[in-house]
């Protein structure tokens, strides 16, 4: 089960999230939060930066960074081209994204962190986390 990340309801205030974190909230930061919270669908950060024309380039990518640090912002890798940024959903996840429309969804999978933990014995270290975007023709797309 997917769920988009625009469907569901959680309320994301970017802003609090920046102050909680102790990070001096710019005026210019503001405008990228505020930005951001109105993205419907995941964006890479040159949408953002022109969805804020005025704020330096520099502003908008530290601003993601922040808050990819503060695990309020995903940060999704693509299988071609620049990372995209969702809203984080609360708790572990994984998500999907489709090749062709670029819309991205959460899962949760017990059997895929029981695989990754089994993986541990594997690996030469001990595992410290993980990620994973699962690639799709998503449903929209294929009945097209
Ligand atoms: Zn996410
Ligand atoms: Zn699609
Ligand atoms: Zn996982």
């Amino acid at each position: 089960m997917t769920t988009a990340h625009s469907d569901n309801d959680m309320r994301h205030d970017l802003i609090a999230t920046l102050e909680d974190s102790g990070f001096r909230l710019t005026a210019p930061r503001r405008v990228v939060a505020r930005s951001i919270e109105q993205q419907a669908d995941a964006f890479t950060a040159e949408d953002l930066c022109e969805s804020c024309p005025g704020v330096g380039r520099a502003t908008v990518y530290r601003t993601i960074k922040l808050l990819v640090e503060a695990g309020a912002l995903c940060k999704l890798a693509m299988p071609d081209g620049a990372p995209k940024y969702s809203l984080a959903r609360v708790g572990h996840h994984h998500h999907t994204v489709c090749v062709r429309c670029g819309k991205v969804g959460d899962f949760r999978h017990s059997t895929v962190e029981r695989m990754l933990r089994s993986l541990g014995k594997e690996v030469d270290g001990q595992i410290v986390g993980h990620r994973m975007e699962v690639y799709i023709d998503c449903a929209d797309c294929s009945n097209r």
